[in-house]
């Protein structure tokens, strides 16, 4: 059909011609005037072969006129319609004239006479082989209105605004396949995690927490070029996607701007906080990638970036990505391994230096994976931590250690005075039920509370300082001496570590390790000696790999040692030799 098909000149409406008509007849067109008058919707008929236009009163009001102030004519209807959805309107009106349609259904915009533009569903049919159509119009404004709202709704985050992860993959779907069709720069993605953001929720509250991240948003968005986006995807963490980088560098120099624009300091609820946060980045290759990958890449780098610390920022390469499934697939097996028992325990000797007998072993958990053999504490503890399977799992090595010291105090009268050394990990000092629990492992298993130490981080010691000193009390109390493990590498407050009741400090095996070389660690070696004695406390060296440093700690007069020189962990048999037979050093 060409438009001259529907360019007509108004004239009677095909229902409004007269003519005789049987009394049926009459009732049916008085029915059918009444529904064209009061009818919800608005009523149109048209001829089109005769070119005749027919609008109902209330077909008129849906745009704001009176029943004269319209004209019946079709370019008065046509005109009216939005200039973008004219062509698809007169589309369909085509479709059904040429029988290709058996209806017409069509939604357009139509100028309403107060200057709006508004939404029109209309519906038509044929009748007869004539070209005569009729049909209503509904005015769908306030339904469209409605609709908008849940697509910006299913589609943004209505504290800042922004796209949400939805509409983020979206955008950076269509800016992958620009890039293939078009060969265009690199796209970079980029995954930002706001540091220790729940304390600023937890110390100020929910609302500065949201006053926090709509100051961050608009800090970034200035940041922005014309194409990029920036979305919120989780609750502090927002993704960004740079449309078109011209290398690496650019990435990395925009993720600098963003953690320096951070450290800006601002103010939320009257209370000045400084922000920072990790970044993690990937670059498209071509546009080939799927983008939750992409997504999920800068993410991995994220976590890395927050894990090392070291940069506030993470290139992702492929590596990663196995780091990632590896840790994932430890994660689910360690689930099994707490519910199966998998795990044991070895045994490190811990020499006294002034006796040369042996003072305590260390208990070092190992997991004995199924399908890979022993695994080392390094690989799956921080795992166990992040899951929350250390409390489980540490409460068993700690009755197992207590259970075997216990059994080997026994059996081997004169290594009666032989301790046993238990690590805690910071989840464990913060569990309520600790003391409890390390209580309750004595108790059952027999083991004398001389017979016990518990090794705690230096850093998670220095954590959560006040609960830590009750904690620390109620150990000490229990009658357990307190060892500070890995000393030297967190950042200990000297006032704390003075009002703590500890009775050792391990020297972490980094300063020992090599401090018959290495003045600097030396060094360090003797600060942390004098450092204990003004405290009052002893010094075990760990690391301790050859006679020359043993000879040096000696001389420094440092009270205990251990070390692969004196021996590597030992199952439990091994074990048992030594107290069988103890070495003299
Ligand atoms: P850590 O408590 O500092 O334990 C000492 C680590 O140093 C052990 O590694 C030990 O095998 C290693 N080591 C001992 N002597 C030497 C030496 O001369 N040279 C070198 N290079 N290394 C030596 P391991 O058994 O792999 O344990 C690593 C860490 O895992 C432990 O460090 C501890 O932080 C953690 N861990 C081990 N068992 C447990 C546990 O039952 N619970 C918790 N929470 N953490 C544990
Ligand atoms: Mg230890
Ligand atoms: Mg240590």
């Amino acid at each position: 059909m060409g438009d001259s098909s529907i360019e007509t000149t108004g004239g009677a409406g095909a229902f409004g011609a007269g003519g005789d008509s049987t009394p049926t007849e009459r009732e049916l067109r008085d029915r059918l005037e009444t529904t064209w008058a009061g009818a919800r919707d608005g009523l149109w008929d048209w001829d089109v072969a005769a070119d005749l236009l027919r609008l109902s009163p209330r077909w008129k009001e849906i745009v704001g006129y009176g029943p004269d102030e319209i004209p019946d004519r079709s370019e008065e209807w046509f005109r009216r319609v939005h200039p973008r959805d004219l062509d698809e309107f007169k589309r369909s009106l085509d479709a059904l004239l040429a029988g290709r349609s058996p209806e017409l259904r069509s939604e357009f915009r139509m100028l309403h006479k107060d200057g709006s533009w508004r939404w029109i569903l209309c519906h038509g049919s044929k009748h007869g082989g004539r070209e005569l159509v009729a049909g209503s119009i509904t005015d769908v404004t306030g339904l469209k209105q409605r609709e908008n709202e849940v697509l910006i709704a299913a589609f943004h985050d209505p504290l800042t605004g922004l796209p949400n992860r939805r509409l983020f993959l979206d955008r950076l779907q269509s800016s992958l396949t620009r890039q293939q069709a078009r060969g265009t720069r690199p796209l970079a993605v980029l995954h930002l995690d706001l540091d220790r953001f729940h304390t600023v929720n937890d110390s100020l509250g929910v609302d500065a927490g949201d006053e926090l991240l709509v100051e961050v948003t608009q800090r970034i968005t200035s940041l922005l070029r014309l194409g990029d986006t920036l979305a919120r995807v989780g609750g502090d963490k927002f993704a960004i996607l740079l449309d078109g980088v011209a290398n690496l560098e650019e990435a990395t120099g925009f993720a600098d701007e963003v953690v320096a624009m951070l450290r800006r300091p601002l103010r939320v609820a009257g209370t000045e906080v400084f922000a920072s946060g990790s970044l993690g980045i990937a670059l498209s290759h071509e546009g080939e990638e799927r983008p939750e990958d992409l997504l999920r890449n800068a993410l991995t780098a994220m976590h890395l970036a927050k894990e090392d610390g070291a940069t506030p920022w993470e290139v992702f390469d492929p590596g990663m990505n196995e780091e990632a499934r590896e840790r994932m697939l430890l994660e689910t097996d360690l689930y099994q391994a707490t519910k199966n028992g998998e795990f044991l325990l070895h045994y490190q000797p811990i020499i006294d230096f002034r006796t040369g007998e042996l003072a305590a072993f260390e208990a070092l958990v190992r997991w004995q994976h199924p399908d890979r053999g022993l695994i080392r504490p390094d690989l799956f503890v921080s795992i166990a931590e992040d899951t929350g399977l250390i409390l489980p799992m540490g409460n068993w090595v700690l009755r197992e250690a207590c259970r075997q010291m216990r059994e080997w105090r026994d059996r081997y009268p004169a290594s009666s005075n032989v301790r046993v050394a238990v690590n805690l990990s910071a989840r464990q000092l913060e569990d309520t039920d600790l003391v409890a629990e390390v209580e309750a492992a004595l108790a059952d298993t027999g083991l004398d509370p001389d017979g016990l130490d518990l090794e705690v981080t230096e850093s998670s010691l220095m954590a959560r300082t006040r609960e830590n000193k009750a904690t620390l009390h109620a150990l000490r109390d229990l009658g357990i001496k307190l060892h500070i493990d890995d000393f030297g590498t967190g950042y200990s407050s000297l006032a704390h570590l003075q009002s703590f009741p500890v009775d050792c400090l391990k020297v972490d095996r980094s300063f020992v390790n090599g401090m018959e070389f290495e003045e600097g660690k030396a060094e360090i070696v003797r600060t942390v000696l004098a450092l204990a004695r003004t405290l009052g406390m002893e010094v075990v060296a760990e690391g301790i790999e050859t006679e020359a440093a043993l000879e040096m700690l000696r001389s420094l007069e440092c009270e205990h040692g251990q070390g692969y020189f004196f021996s590597s962990p030992l199952d439990g048999e091994s074990a048992a030799a030594w107290l069988d037979r103890p070495p003299r050093w």
